[in-house]
């Protein structure tokens, strides 16, 4: 089962307690496409400057990415800067600039059309809506935001949330979209709002999914209910931008293998939940999409058993 994306692809000036990198590769896209790579196929849609040379596509050929949905603009790629220095589970934002996504009109390249999945990373929701209008026949849609958007383009974001299957938000975003402090609450006022399941994620402290009952089947035969996975303690984190969107990737990637595709039951999205945690503690562990692309797919599933045994009981 391939997955389409789409999402910014950037570059990245970062700060964090370990020290300071500029311009380096990123974007929700790119981090979601790395990520999501080692699970399945993986098509990619977004748009990219002319300082956007062959060394950044090759990251994306070396995980057998397609990159045909990228389309070359006129002008500066996406760019992003943020630091850490005060809390290492929030960025704070010192620049975003759209530049050649102020003007984007996305395309679907016809190989990309038999996708069965659709991610919608974090990017203006009216493109985010665009896409998900040109891709009717997808069996599952699933999307992120962050606060930028929640605040000043809700109305669009809003009919977003309409036709998404799964959103994945981090805690903060999720009580700024409810405007309720309590996180069982902001949920269930999420959930009213499209999804039908949210997943917050809680940087180092984990991911909790909430489960509504239009989540396995539109009949609702499955109650109303919460799981949380667990994030792996770590000695040192050395860039935590893109953990969110390397925790998507994972999921949805996980969901998206075949394994997984034949039978979405709450089984499965639990499973999807702890290879999300996976490969957001891989991401953090190096700057940039550094770690993800040295990572291999037996890294993977020895710390998926780590993951299992910090969790089990008997
Ligand atoms: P996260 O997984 O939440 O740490 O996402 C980090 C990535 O989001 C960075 O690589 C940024 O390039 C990208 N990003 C930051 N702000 C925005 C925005 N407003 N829209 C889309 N992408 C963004």
């Amino acid at each position: 089962m391939a997955i389409t994306v789409v999402g910014s692809v950037a570059y990245d000036s970062i700060e964090t307690p370990a020290g300071r990198k500029d311009r380096c590769l990123g974007g929700a896209a790119t981090y979601f496409s790395l990520a999501a790579s080692f699970f399945t196929d993986v098509r990619v849609i977004a748009v990219v400057g002319e300082d956007f040379g062959p060394d950044q596509e090759a990251v994306f050929h070396a995980r057998g990415i397609d990159t045909r949905g990228i389309e070359r603009a006129p002008g500066k790629s996406f760019f992003w800067e943020g630091s850490y220095l005060d809390n290492l589970n929030e960025a704070k934002t010192h620049a975003t600039e759209l530049n050649v996504f102020a003007s984007f009109e996305p395309k679907i390249p016809e190989a990309y059309r038999d996708s069965d999945f659709l991610f919608l990373a974090n990017i203006d929701p009216v493109l985010q809506r665009r896409v998900r209008e040109q891709m009717p026949g997808v069996r599952l849609v699933a999307g992120d935001t962050m606060n930028y958007w929640i605040k000043d383009h809700r109305a669009a974001l809003l009919e977003v949330l309409k036709g998404l299957d799964i959103l994945l938000i981090n805690d903060t975003e999720a009580r700024m979209l409810a405007d309720n402090n309590n996180l069982v609450q902001a949920s269930r006022a999420v959930l009213a709002l499209g999804p039908r399941t949210l997943v917050v994620k809680h940087g180092e402290y984990g991911a909790t999914a909430f489960f509504s009952n239009r989540s396995f089947s539109p009949e609702g035969e499955y109650a109303e209910h919460m799981f949380r996975a667990p994030a792996l303690p770590l000695e040192e984190v050395v860039d935590p931008t893109g953990a969110g969107d390397s925790f998507a990737g994972g999921f949805f990637g996980y969901l998206a293998s075949s394994a997984a595709a034949d039978d979405l039951n709450p089984a499965a999205f639990r499973r999807a939940m702890f290879y999300g945690s996976v490969m957001g503690s891989f991401a953090v562990e190096r700057f940039g999409t550094e770690r993800l692309q040295q990572l291999s797919r037996k890294q993977i599933d020895e710390r998926f058993i780590l993951f299992r045994e910090l969790t089990h009981l008997d």
